[in-house]
């Protein structure tokens, strides 16, 4: 037997936390045990009617739909996404600025591709989503990790300056905040605006969750300044806001020359997104969806719900988040103890345990740079995660 060598780039990185604990928790439920999965963060609504019969419809007629597209996405689309910018954010970027990738994640994988060298240093605000150190790793990059668990989960100018080295190339900003919800007020956003300034460090501003906010508004760095602007990759899509999830459309903008490396590094792997994903997503982003202030009220009366629950369980601290559709509560007090034999060594064992014997998925903080937390998605229904916060709630008490 041949053993084959793996690339040493393939060998810096794990396999993404979110997914593979998803895939568990459902792989438990098909074996017919009553789990409830609050592991991926993804919407339980459907996809706006009218969306889906946009495809259908697009399916039924042919032609375009069955053909590749320009590798940034239909000219129709870009000026959709340049559209919505605008509207929602106060940008202004040109079609050639915009680049639709296959989901949010690819987009901000093809900035770091586009922007990342070996050696190159990325400052990533710790809580933070599983794939941004990973994605730094793949291309060759150091991920510095700055802990902001307490500056209330923002990242402020003193920790961004002191973290700052000649090696720096890009900062990643996140709010709303996969994992903990936090929203970063337009004060905070211009105080890193601020430190950047008369450097060449670029952003990449995840906001994908920019639509899930229930205290606070949405600020896009971007729209800081014209020097947060010319700095700053604008990466959104529809899975959270469309309940698009699975249709995997993302979308990013910016500076033009960054924008046009990011198109080449697509050009050679994945070329342009599913058509026909466009082609709904040129119907989706119209207008926001009319459910949308209905799925928002009832996000914020399950993450009050949950944050309560929660609460109530001995030893549990949780925070009231600001926005996305996560929970993070402080595990810390359980830590060390036992359930039955087991002893609760550290978040993952703790998540583990709660798995198997309260069957309630959840991914252990450690995986978002945050050990001693829990991260629970509340994209559930009421009556799951009433189940949920029951099974939690007894598991507490079970321990000694
Ligand atoms: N963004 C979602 C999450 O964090 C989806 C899974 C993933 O891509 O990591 O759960």
């Amino acid at each position: 037997m041949t053993s084959l060598r793996l690339s040493r780039r393939v060998q810096r990185i794990q396999p993404s936390a979110t997914l593979a604990l998803t895939a568990r928790a459902k792989a438990l439920k098909a074996q017919g045990q009553d789990v409830v999965a609050l592991t991926a963060g993804e919407p339980d609504f459907e996809t706006p009617l009218h969306v889906r019969e946009s495809a259908v419809a697009e399916l039924k007629k042919g032609g375009v739909v069955g053909r590749y597209t320009p590798v940034a996405g239909l000219p129709d689309l870009l000026k959709a996404v340049a559209n919505k910018f605008q509207r929602d954010n106060g940008l202004t970027y040109k079609p050639e600025q915009v680049l639709v990738s296959c989901g949010a994640k690819h987009s901000i994988f093809n900035a770091i591709g586009a922007l990342v060298d070996d050696g190159d240093e990325v400052i990533v605000p710790a809580p933070y989503w599983v794939s941004y150190p990973e994605m730094i790793r793949f291309f060759g990059g150091t991920p510095v990790i700055v802990d902001t668990a307490a500056t209330g989960f923002v990242l402020t100018a003193d920790a961004l300056r002191k973290a700052i080295t000649p090696r720096t190339r890009v900062v990643i900003v996140n709010s709303p905040c996969n994992p903990t919800g936090a929203v970063w007020s337009g004060k905070d956003q211009q105080a890193i605006a601020d430190v950047l300034k008369g450097t060449d460090i670029a952003v990449i501003s995840d906001e994908i969750y920019e639509k899930l906010v229930y205290e606070g508004s949405h600020v896009a760095f971007a729209a800081l300044s014209p020097d947060a602007c010319s700095r700053t990759i604008t990466v959104n899509g529809v899975a959270k806001a469309y309940a698009m999830t699975g249709w995997r459309i993302g979308y990013a903008a910016g500076p033009q020359a960054v924008l046009a490396a990011m198109n080449a590094l697509q050009s050679h792997s994945t070329s342009n997104p599913t058509t026909v994903a466009q082609l709904a997503t040129l119907t989706a982003l119209a207008k926001d969806p009319e459910e949308l202030p209905l799925w928002r009220k009832q996000y914020q009366t399950r993450r009050d719900n949950l944050v309560k629950a929660l609460n109530a369980a001995p030893g549990l601290k949780c925070a009231t988040p600001g926005g996305a559709f996560y929970v993070f509560p402080d595990c810390r007090a359980w830590l060390g103890k036992r359930h039955g034999d087991l002893l609760l060594k550290d978040d993952a064992t703790l998540c583990e345990a709660l798995l198997t014997k309260a069957l309630v998925g959840g991914v252990p903080g450690s995986e978002f740079g945050a050990p001693g937390f829990l991260r629970f998605s509340y994209a559930a229904s009421d009556a799951e995660l009433a189940k949920a916060a029951e099974r939690i709630q007894r598991f507490g008490r079970e321990l000694q």
